[in-house]
């Protein structure tokens, strides 16, 4: 039966259904430089963001089958060549919206009561800094009755724009296609109700909105540079968990250092593992550090997903 490498790890619901469908699984993580020695003896591969499976790799390994990426972007994957010589290529697109929309919020309720700043800030010396302190955060606001404006209403979009609307924001959408603006919100035990954003031109969205969430795919060129950060409301907050690049970090800098917008948090870099340094220690920054989608409910999605792509796959 097929051998699966497990390169970033899997989660234990999708290792044991593997198993069970007779597959054996390697989770040991490979270093990358030693992936194409040592890459041939699998018939398939998984991998998180961290692996890369370029042309050279795909080339040293002609026992490979399929390349299989838990969560949504393949540009750690060269998807075509991989294509191009008969590999199956498959990931789990929907299976960490949600966790990444929460994260959104986590950095926007982070953001609006200085959470990012007190966490670094929380004084142990007591009563006279603690009060101090205190007075540096009295000008939080509430999310509720402000716009959020969605940059890329796909699958993390439109979750983002749930929990939005459950707030009572106003959302304001803008993707590239046209989208049908109706958003379905189930609560629990409760019946399902039906909500809309509003539609909106990339220059409306980017003046009219408090808050702005970006989540369009990876590009060359930044979603975000100067000359629309010159187009936000003054003391407007973004967030970025989609890709790093979607915004551009120096613009981004100098529009957090001029006052002009108020707030960022960020999931995403343009380098990574290893962000810039002025982003890593800036007071209006919330970081993390691409966990978008590592929540127990999502790891087990995705673990559960890419076992059955596998084992459908390999059935046929
Ligand atoms: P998706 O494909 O469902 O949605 C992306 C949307 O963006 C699409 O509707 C597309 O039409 C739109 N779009 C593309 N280019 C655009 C542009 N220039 N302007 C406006 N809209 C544009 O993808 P998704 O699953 O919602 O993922 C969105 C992003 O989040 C991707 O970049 C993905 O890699 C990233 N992501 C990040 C994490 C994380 O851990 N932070 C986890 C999963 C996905």
């Amino acid at each position: 039966m097929a051998k699966i490498l497990a390169n970033d790890g899997i989660d234990p619901v999708g290792k044991a259904l593997l198993e069970r469908a007779g597959f054996t699984v390697d989770t040991q993580n490979i270093p990358q430089d030693q992936l194409a020695s040592r890459l041939n003896e699998y018939d398939a591969i998984t991998v998180r963001s961290a692996t890369k499976v370029r042309k050279e790799l795909i080339d040293a390994c002609p026992n490979l089958k399929l390349i299989g990426r838990g969560g949504v972007g393949m540009d750690n994957i060269d998807v075509d060549y991989a294509k191009s010589k008969g590999l199956a290529v498959v990931n789990t697109p929907a299976s960490s919206s949600l966790s990444v929309a929460e994260l959104v919020f986590a950095h926007l309720f982070t953001g609006v009561r200085f959470l990012q700043d007190a966490n670094r800030k929380m004084p142990v010396e007591g009563a006279e800094k603690f009060n101090d302190l205190k007075k540096a955060y009295t000008k939080g606001i509430e999310l509720r009755g402000k716009t959020i404006g969605i940059l890329g209403f796909g699958r993390i979009g439109r979750e983002v724009a749930k929990i939005a609307l459950g707030l009572g924001m106003e959302v304001l959408a803008y993707d590239l296609y046209e989208f049908n603006p109706e958003v379905e919100l189930s609560f629990m035990g409760a019946s399902k109700v039906k909500l809309y954003v509003k539609v909106a031109t990339k220059d409306e969205l980017l003046k009219n909105s408090d808050f702005i969430s970006v989540h369009t795919p990876a590009v060359d060129k930044p979603e975000i540079g100067a000359t629309e950060f010159a187009l936000l409301k003054d003391g407007a907050f973004i967030v970025n968990a989609s890709r790093g690049g979607v915004i551009d970090e120096n613009a981004l800098l100098a529009a957090l250092n001029s006052g002009k917008i108020a707030f960022a948090g960020l999931d995403v870099f343009e380098n990574e593992p290893k962000p810039l340094e002025a982003l890593l220690k800036h007071p209006k920054i919330s970081l993390t550090p691409h966990i978008g989608a590592s929540t127990n409910e999502a790891q087990e999605r995705i673990g559960t997903e890419l076992a059955n792509l596998i084992i459908d796959f390999f059935k046929k």
